[in-house]
């Protein structure tokens, strides 16, 4: 058994270092701080020089045909640096179900323009009073011989503010089970009757409310059968293997390590030399060799055509809840220090550590929450009964 990932994705991770080097500059990084907005319009310009918007994608599609161990690496590099993208996941997520399941005149408006980094997509599945059970969405779509009205709202629509379109999931069929009466939809965010309203979380993040009111959208931009979003739904999500964080935590423990070795503690040696010190930082670069392991598993999983469901609902909520827990650990071994943020020149890391912690939280609830991951793995993995 060979855990590596492998020659082809040394070669890409070697590549994403130096290309972060030179591209990612502190600027962005603060920027992304300043506003909490992860996307930045130089950087995902300078990702399309390289072809890296979908480098997953079949060449004929545009893309590079990159297997999923070798973006792996890719995107783990992107993490580790704290590199904005996350409106580039977005937009190709939906481009690629346009691609799979669009009509050759959205094929045609709307594949260049993502390809070439020249729009947002967001993702509108959220509602105020329906998250983890997508398919219970109460924004209504209702057909006239001209197109659609749409009446409802979203929430935690990230990126909406900055975006061209919402990939949007609406009720077309009030009567049908739930699940069959969904049809999905690209929203161009000009339309009139769309209103965008700023929601900040914990950790600064931007993410917004979205209301759509009477918000009326041509046939042109349903994108699948009526009826068929939930379906719709799952084509988004298959290329999605496994959401982890392992970039992240990686990054935290890089500067949690970089902060022992600088800061002398009361007896003058740097706090490396502290055996709690080191004991901490053991156990994170532990937990992070797993989380790496059960992302790799799940990676190779697709690569020869295993579902991933189940795995990758592990290799989530392992990583995302290790982060918190490392980055909880990190803020308590640093004591009154580890509560400094950025913005106070002496926050140890310019305040990185502290903002883990804050950032981490999200990381459990987005993508599927903990306890939605738990009840897959308990239901598909360990046979229990579906909970009540
Ligand atoms: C920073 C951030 C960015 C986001 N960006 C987007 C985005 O771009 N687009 C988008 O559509 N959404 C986005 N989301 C929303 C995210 O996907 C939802 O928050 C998530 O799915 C949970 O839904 P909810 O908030 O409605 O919580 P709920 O589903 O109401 O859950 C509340 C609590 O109940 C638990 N719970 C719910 N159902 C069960 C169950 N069956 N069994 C056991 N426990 C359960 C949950 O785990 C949670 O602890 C974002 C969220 C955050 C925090």
């Amino acid at each position: 058994m060979d855990f590596r990932l492998g020659d082809k994705s040394e070669v890409l991770r070697k590549e994403a270092r130096e290309f972060l080097r030179e591209v990612l500059t502190p600027e962005m990084v603060e920027e992304c701080y300043r506003t909490g907005v992860m996307h930045n319009v130089e950087f995902t310009k300078a990702m399309r020089d390289k072809g890296w918007l979908a480098p997953g994608w079949p060449v004929e599609y545009g893309g590079q045909g990159r297997d999923p161990i070798e973006i792996l690496a890719l995107s783990e590099e992107m993490a580790r640096a704290g590199a904005p993208t996350y409106g580039i996941g977005t937009t190709m997520m939906i481009a690629w179900v346009i691609n799979m399941v669009g009509t050759e005149e959205q094929k045609r408006e709307i594949l260049p323009k993502a390809l070439a980094g020249d729009i947002v997509i967001a993702l509108g599945f959220t509602e105020p009073e329906n998250g983890s059970d997508a398919a219970a969405a109460a924004t209504r779509a209702v057909q006239s011989d001209e197109g659609w009205t749409i009446n409802g709202s979203k929430m935690f629509t990230t990126n909406a503010h900055i975006a061209d379109y919402v990939f949007m999931l609406a009720r077309t069929d009030p009567d049908a089970p739930k699940h069959r009466g969904l049809t999905t939809f690209l929203v161009p965010m000009k339309q009139e009757g769309v209103e965008v309203q700023p929601v900040f979380t914990l950790s600064g993040e931007r993410t917004n409310i979205t209301f759509y009111n009477d918000v009326f959208v041509s046939d042109q931009w349903r994108i699948g059968e009526v009826n068929a979003g939930w379906r719709v739904m799952s084509v988004a999500f298959e290329r999605e293997h496994s959401a982890a964080f392992v970039g992240e935590q990686e990054r935290l423990l890089d500067h949690v390590v970089a902060w022992a070795r600088e800061t002398p503690g009361e007896d003058g040696l740097p706090r490396i030399e502290e055996a709690g010190v080191r004991e901490r930082i053991g156990r994170a670069a532990t937990e992070i060799e797993v989380s790496q392991l059960l992302q790799r598993r799940t990676a190779w999983m697709s690569t020869v055509d295993l579902p991933t469901h189940m795995k990758g609902s592990m290799s989530k909520l392992f990583s995302s809840e290790r982060l918190e827990r490392q980055a909880a650990d990190f803020v308590e071994m640093l004591g009154p220090d580890g509560v400094r943020g950025r913005g106070d020149p002496t926050a140890p890391a310019n305040g990185e550590i502290e903002h883990a912690l804050r950032h981490s939280k999200g990381t459990t609830i987005y993508a599927g929450t903990s306890e939605i991951q738990r009840n897959i793995i308990a239901q598909h993995e360990l046979g229990l009964p579906r909970p009540k």
